[in-house]
């Protein structure tokens, strides 16, 4: 699949859209999902453009599952859900709404549903002090992964 690079997430790596940022190294970039489907919901993109995991350097594949490992850890640590949920959407059948690669981190408790999919946007306010509680749990990490 050839790459959107005016998707929103290509925008966001840009500088050209916003985005509540909680972690960025030289490969990927950790920020909260706006339409969560459970408070704390994050999302992991690689710097690299690729919109499926199919056209994902192993490098890069490798960055963004150190990442996400450690933005459980993290969200964890800052929410201590007892359960999280860690997926990955390739294609519209599959999903995906954003065609660049990315690893979703969903806190998830018994009984409670997710919200729908990509649907409600979230109180920004309630996303800045999320962010700002997972960013404090962040574990401690060599700069380079
Ligand atoms: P997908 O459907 O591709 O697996 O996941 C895309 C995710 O991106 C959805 O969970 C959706 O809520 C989120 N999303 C869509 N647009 C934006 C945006 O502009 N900013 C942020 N932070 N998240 C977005």
């Amino acid at each position: 699949m050839s790459y959107d690079p005016n998707n929103v997430f290509a925008k966001i790596l840009r500088g050209a859209a916003p985005c509540i940022k909680v972690f960025e190294n030289q490969m990927t970039l950790v920020f909260m999902d706006i339409m969560p489907q459970a408070d704390g919901h994050l999302l992991i993109i690689p710097k690299e453009s690729a919109s499926q995991i199919f056209e994902l350097s192993e490098g890069a594949a490798a960055a963004c599952m150190l990442t996400a490992r450690k933005a459980a850890i993290a969200v964890k640590t800052a929410l201590k859900p007892p359960g999280i949920i860690l997926a990955q959407a390739n294609g519209s059948a599959a999903g995906q709404t954003v065609p660049h690669y990315h690893i979703h981190v969903i806190p998830r408790h018994s009984g409670v549903f997710l919200a729908p999919h990509a649907t409600q946007q979230e109180d920004m306010e309630k996303l800045k002090q999320l962010a700002e509680r997972i960013i404090a749990a962040w574990p401690e990490c060599d700069e380079s992964n």
